[in-house]
């Protein structure tokens, strides 16, 4: 099961993440290999079987995934959501966004195109991961989820860490109707073909919300380029997802 990393997130001690590839699954057809939504068509007991394989990867106790519906919903999971003990897989709830501070609990964002962006505070030890299509960029997902950790943990953006998993790149990121979809503000992001930088826009908003620009790493995989190794929805309307994971706590 290949992983990808990133260097400043790898550097935290005490947090695991793992970006995982579309590769050492056993989904078949569209969805081959490591397919790990329900919600794409692809067989229930299969994707079931590639979570179970990537708890073990991960040697986790708990796989959390949200109802991703480029929505404005941030959810979190502290100590209290966990009174019964913690279970092995966990439905936070319909949302984009998640964080937590419970050691054992692995946030799973689930993508074809769409930036996964995981986040750590290793100063307050809080995590966050975070679905953003061009929609949460629009919806200033990003920024939301910060001020949530503020308020809610007493976090510091210019602490925090940043990776952006592989994602639609500048060179694919073609808005025929950017004119109705995006804000004007953002427009220096496009070039003469109507395709914008969504990492330059999320580098840029999360920069404005504080987070230092030496913290923020970018993968610079663009998924519709590299559907050798990761689903990519621009390239097959059927497709996988595949899975961006981050946890406190673990190996
Ligand atoms: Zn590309």
């Amino acid at each position: 099961m290949e992983t990808l990393r990133l260097s400043n997130l790898s550097a935290i001690e005490g947090v695991q993440h793992h970006i995982f590839s579309r590769h050492g699954g056993c989904s078949q057809g569209d969805y081959a290999s490591l397919n790990l939504s329900l919600s794409v068509g692809d067989d229930d007991g299969v994707v079931q079987q590639n979570r179970r394989m990537i708890m073990e990867h991960m040697q986790t106790t708990c796989l959390a995934f949200l109802n991703q519906v480029h929505g404005p919903q941030i959810l979190t999971v502290d100590q209290q959501s966990f009174s019964n003990g913690i279970p092995e897989s966990l439905y936070i709830g319909t949302g984009d966004a998640m964080i937590t501070d419970v050691p054992g609990v692995a946030l799973v964002v689930l993508v074809a195109d769409c930036q996964a962006v995981l986040m750590a505070d290793p100063v307050k030890r809080i995590i966050a991961n975070v679905h953003v299509g061009w929609r949460g960029n629009v919806n200033h997902i990003l920024c939301r989820t910060i001020t949530e950790m503020q308020g809610r943990f007493g976090c510091n953006p210019e602490d925090l860490q940043v990776g952006i998993s592989p994602s639609l790149g500048p060179c694919c990121a073609e808005f025929v109707k950017f004119t109705h979809e995006i804000p004007e503000r953002y427009w220096h992001h496009k070039d003469q073909q109507n395709r914008f930088d969504l990492w330059a826009l999320s580098r840029e908003q999360l920069q404005l919300k504080g987070v230092s620009p030496e913290n923020i790493h970018v993968s610079g995989i663009c998924t519709r380029c590299r559907t050798d190794n990761y689903f990519s929805y621009r390239a097959s309307k059927i497709t996988g997802r595949f899975g961006a994971a981050i946890q406190l706590g673990g190996p």
